[in-house]
């Protein structure tokens, strides 16, 4: 192994400890696989050191290679809502995959949840399983497309819908601007339909409607935005954004892949009651495995193959595994189920206020519902160029002081917190005691 090639990646050394075995998994995984991850913010970039390979979890614990243990606050991005290895999750899991694993045949466990979707989220009348939320969000917009026979596209700088192509242009200077991709490989043909405007700007979304007449298929945004930190949407946004379309015959697409089933039993639409054309979901919907969906007004869903014109496909749609998994996990999402990922998250958000305000570090905890993040900056953040203004150098000091610690946070300041069911006192008091040592070391830092 001395013969692999470095990672490039910054060295442990500067941090609170070392994560031998860690280290070398990445070194390892560096040699197969671009920057050693198949998901870039996994790589720890934006705050250094050596990445955790986490080999189990538990409730709301995790261990790593290195078989330190710690509080789990990313939740795979969301989805295990009912902590890690939930007995019953598993029991469904080991059941479905003793029957077969694909059949590439319509199956019980997708209309079974299907039916489940339908039943929490009342604008949704028919829905079609895909695998990913990417995949969610481009055959949501190929479908809004199709049917108004329209190509452009209004989404928010700020707003992520997976790796989309068209979706992936979230430039935008605060003027409303026809998008330049954001990374190579995506052409400006691809990205030329895209118009990206401030996030909560209403006014700029009224200004691109009259700009483009007859033109706009869709507006897509985040139900409730958890991904350049939580940035909920203004009181009455949301509603103006699904009048604005309805006025001018388009269609509100709300992105729910975070915010379905985790903000409540019926998402961020069972929040604030404003009725989407389209909804997509992800994340808790799979119980950790990759299912996810999009759906909506029946007449529009019509238009999708076989049933009509618009085609979208796929061979592990609706996989008896993962749908036993989401179903069995949707099922345990009760009120009470809300209640408590709600209460442990308040009382985090309460805890981290007050380390914070006791080192004189200028914070801003946003929530929606149970998701919330900090941001280093003592003003409200409203937009992405809000959040950018933050002192992230000190969320990378807070960051490895808590993971020294034993509390393992998104490794980037733009992220949403994640909790679940499985979050016990125990989980809550190692968060407790991490957390003076983390908001001094916050205090001191200084800009890199
Ligand atoms: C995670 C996420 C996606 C992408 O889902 P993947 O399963 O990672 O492809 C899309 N939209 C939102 C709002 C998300 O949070």
């Amino acid at each position: 192994m001395s013969e692999t090639p470095s990672s490039g990646a910054p060295s442990a050394a500067p941090y609170p400890y070392e994560a031998p075995v860690s280290q070398a998994l990445f070194d390892r995984a560096a040699a197969v696989t671009p920057g050693g991850v198949n998901s870039p913010v996994r790589a720890f970039r934006a705050v250094g050191g050596t990445p955790r390979f986490m080999v189990s979890g538990k409730g709301a614990w995790l261990t790593d290679a290195d078989g330190r243990e710690y509080v789990d606050l990313v939740c795979s991005w969301g989805p295990m809502i009912l902590g890690h290895s939930h007995p019953e999750v598993i029991a469904a899991v080991q059941d479905a995959v003793a029957r077969g694993t694909s059949f590439g045949t319509p199956g019980e466990g997708e209309v079974a949840l299907a039916e489940e979707i339908v039943a929490r989220v009342a604008p949704v009348e028919q829905v079609r399983l895909v695998s990913s939320g990417t995949e969610a969000t481009m055959s949501a917009i190929r479908l809004a497309r199709g049917f108004t026979g329209r190509s452009k596209v209004i989404k928010f700088a700020g707003c992520y819908h997976g790796h989309v192509d068209a979706l992936l242009a979230a430039a935008g200077s605060g003027l409303a601007t026809f998008a330049l991709p954001d990374t190579p490989g995506v052409t400006g043909a691809q990205a030329g339909d895209t118009i990206v405007l401030p996030y909560n700007d209403l006014e700029a979304v009224q200004e691109a409607f009259h700009r483009h007449p007859g033109e706009i298929a869709c507006v897509i945004t985040e139900a409730s935005p958890g991904n350049m930190g939580v940035v909920p949407p203004l009181p009455g946004f949301n509603q103006g954004l699904k009048d604005a379309c309805a006025t001018n015959g388009a269609l509100y697409i709300s992105d729910e892949v975070m915010t379905g089933f985790r903000t409540s039993r019926s998402g961020w639409f069972g929040i604030d009651g404003v009725v989407p054309d389209l909804l997509t979901f992800g994340k808790v919907m799979g119980g950790g495995f990759p299912a996810a969906a999009f759906g909506g007004r029946a007449d529009v869903m019509a238009h999708l193959a076989p049933a009509g014109p618009v085609y979208q496909a796929g061979t592990l749609s609706g996989n008896p595994v993962a749908t036993a998994a989401g179903l069995a996990q949707l099922r345990l999402l009760d009120d009470a189920a809300y209640a408590r990922v709600n209460a442990v998250s308040e009382q985090i958000q309460a805890l981290v206020s007050e380390a914070l305000g006791k080192e004189g570090v200028a914070h801003t905890v946003q929530s929606a519902s149970n998701m919330f993040s900090v941001f280093f900056t003592d003003r409200p953040v409203r937009t992405y160029e809000d959040a950018r203004t933050q002192e992230s150098y000190r969320f990378t000091a807070f960051f490895h002081a808590l993971l020294a610690n034993g509390v393992y946070l998104p490794p980037s300041a733009f992220e949403s917190w994640f909790v679940s069911t499985a979050h016990d006192e125990r989980a809550l008091q190692t968060i407790a005691d991490a957390l003076p040592a983390a908001a001094r070391a916050a205090a001191e830092a200084t800009p890199a």
